[in-house]
């Protein structure tokens, strides 16, 4: 078995110590020094004013515009799309650095598990040789000629790792067990499939072309295979079972490769199918993505959120398609994220109008002329509707002052309203009258949902800039000094007596920091990131490592922000004792109720 060798912390911080940031950031971004710091157009959002900055003494980045930020080794991922390890690597190969070999390092920042290495590694091997087989075997050649002929190109079967899996029961089974693999690894991977009858194991994938697909940080963790003439017994479409590494409802196909346009434009395009992806990205169009034939999982929308605000849904022009598109929109939409239908004339999939028409012209006819939701959402109700009978013109009416209802923009609903009265001849003013009273119903029905689903808080979404509450700032201030000051983390804990920071995010900061100066690091913001493995809390600890702050923290400055921090404790704990208060009250338990509000004062005298 090819063992893949890993790097060690000590190798990886000598590497990134290595380069200067602001040097390999320059080779993406024309960068201006302003006292300090570099600041240059962000690669990350469109914009006009320079709001991406570059630290060169904490060899950080960060976009105060769209909250991109992190050290060279994410920047290179964010913006080229590599994983960790390939970061890793680019750097190193910039500054001379000797590595060992990684051949078929599988790059993924810290398997957790031996068994997800050994299965990262096993995927890895086993996509390069499939696209062997259909690059450069006899039996891979009909495959290749059925790809040539739906269009697809020598570049993009090399771009998407395109590959062949021959008509045999145990070829790739042997060639993995030849390779050092153990049997019950094989069999975890999906890669051979039991029999019903007996212990027999066979190939999973034979005699279909294989699509390799990658998680969000570029490792190959499962297949789907495509028949190339089916005869109906057999599904079009065969994907890898759920893995230890491969979740369906996690995964974008596709996401690694288009994140940095996806960034860059603030949107996606949204396919139903890979072939979709494939010809989109070749005709130019590279924010393109597709889910694993699964509709939106809760995890996907929650991606989805961290990286658009628009996202564009294309998927086929039959029933089934704008079935899928109504779906997905709604559940879109009722995230925040602005969605638009683009729809694809005489009937075509994307990647046969792509493959008649040319890139130019989908993003022209098809991606540029998506509509508004609500336009798709209109003529979507309006199908199966005979508008001239009276019933249904009717009901079709009511639908759309529903939908209307719901639009936050009071311009978009004037907008629709005017077109409905017109197309029926109806008064606007009654129309308006109606829309009022849905709108009152959603309102109410809106702030039943949320008594019974508390608010998630999100103390950096894109939308929220309003002025900070102050124990939010000192909360911030008191993490971006022990950034710099390690000492600081151990008095700053004993004078919390036992609690924790109020914002959620924070004390992650806090829990990582304490870890990492145990471990004997030394302050060192750009070391840190590697240290963290959620994407947003290191958007936020490079936000808060930039705030302007003095070398020295005073004494009663300190004193201040802890003040601050367990103020905001107290508050709620009032809070909390308050609903108590009036829950003994409203139960007539008056001595329950009378020692709660001695309490509550108390608490508030120590304010
Ligand atoms: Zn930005």
């Amino acid at each position: 078995m090819i063992m893949s060798e890993r790097l060690s912390d000590e190798l990886i911080d000598e590497i990134r110590a290595s380069a200067d940031i602001v040097d390999v950031i320059s080779e993406y971004v024309q960068l201006k020094k302003k006292g300090r710091n570099y600041f240059g157009l962000c690669p990350f959002h469109g914009e006009n004013t320079p709001s991406f900055s570059v630290a060169p003494d904490k060899q950080i980045f960060h976009c105060f515009g769209c909250g991109a930020g992190g050290n060279v080794f994410s920047f290179l991922m964010d913006i080229d799309g590599l994983s960790f390890i390939e970061a890793v690597q680019k750097i190193a190969e910039r500054t001379g650095k000797d590595i060992p070999a990684l051949s078929v390092q599988t790059d993924h920042a810290s398997p957790k598990t031996e068994k997800e290495k050994q299965l990262f590694d096993l995927h890895e091997l086993l996509n390069k040789f499939y696209h062997h087989l259909l690059v450069n075997t006899k039996e891979g050649q009909k495959a290749y000629l059925y790809l040539e002929n739906r269009g697809i190109s020598k570049d993009a079967i090399d771009t998407f790792q395109i590959g062949y899996a021959p008509g045999s029961w145990d070829f790739v089974k042997n060639y993995l067990e030849k390779k050092g693999f153990s049997h019950s690894i094989i069999e975890e991977s999906g890669i051979i499939v039991k029999s019903t009858q007996g212990d027999r194991t066979f190939d999973r994938f034979r005699n279909r072309i294989m699509f390799p697909i990658h998680d969000h940080s570029g490792n190959t963790v499962a297949f789907s295979g495509r028949v190339m003439e089916t005869d109906g017994n057999e599904p079009k479409f065969l994907n890898s079972p759920e893995t230890p590494i491969f979740k369906k409802g996690n995964i974008f196909y596709n996401f690694h490769r288009a994140r940095p346009e996806i960034r860059k434009k603030d949107a996606c395009i949204l396919f139903e199918g890979y072939a979709d992806v494939i010809s989109a990205f070749h005709a130019g169009i590279k924010h393109g993505i597709a889910t694993m034939g699964t509709s939106l999982s809760d995890e996907h929308i929650k991606i989805l959120k961290r990286n658009v605000s628009t996202a564009v849904l294309c998927f086929d022009s039959d029933d089934a398609g704008v079935e899928a598109t109504y779906r997905a929109g709604r559940l879109l939409e009722a995230n925040g994220i602005t969605v638009l239908a683009a729809s694809i004339p005489n009937q075509l999939d994307p990647d046969e109008f792509i493959r008649q028409y040319g890139g130019e012209r989908f993003q022209t006819e098809v991606v540029d002329r998506s509509q508004t939701f609500m336009s798709f959402k209109l003529s979507y109700l309006r199908r199966g509707k005979n508008l001239m009978n009276e019933g249904e013109r009717l009901l079709y009416i009511e639908e759309v002052l529903k939908e209307i209802s719901k639009q936050s923009s009071a311009i978009e609903k004037d907008h629709y309203l005017r077109q409905l009265a017109n197309e029926f001849s109806l008064s606007l003013e009654a129309l308006k009258e109606q829309e009022k009273q849905y709108s009152i119903q959603q309102d109410k029905s809106l702030r039943k949902q949320q008594k019974v689903m508390p608010q998630q808080i999100s103390t950096f979404s894109k939308k929220e800039k309003k002025l900070a509450p102050a124990y939010v700032t000192a909360e911030k201030m008191l993490l971006s000094h022990m950034l710099q000051n390690d000492q600081l983390v151990w008095e700053i804990q004993k004078l919390l007596q036992n609690q924790t920071f109020n914002i959620d995010e924070h004390q992650a900061i806090f829990t990582y920091l304490a870890a990492y100066y145990e471990e004997g690091n030394s302050p060192d913001v750009s070391q840190f990131l590697d240290f963290i493995k959620d994407q947003s809390i290191k958007r936020l600890v490079t936000e808060i490592s930039l705030i302007q702050i003095q070398e020295e923290l005073t004494e009663p400055e300190l004193n201040d922000y802890i003040m601050q921090v367990l103020k905001q404790k107290k508050l709620l704990m009032i809070k909390e004792k308050e609903r108590e208060e009036r829950e003994a009250e409203s139960s007539k338990d008056y001595v329950k109720a009378a020692r709660i509000a001695m309490e509550i004062l108390q608490l508030r005298k120590t304010l």
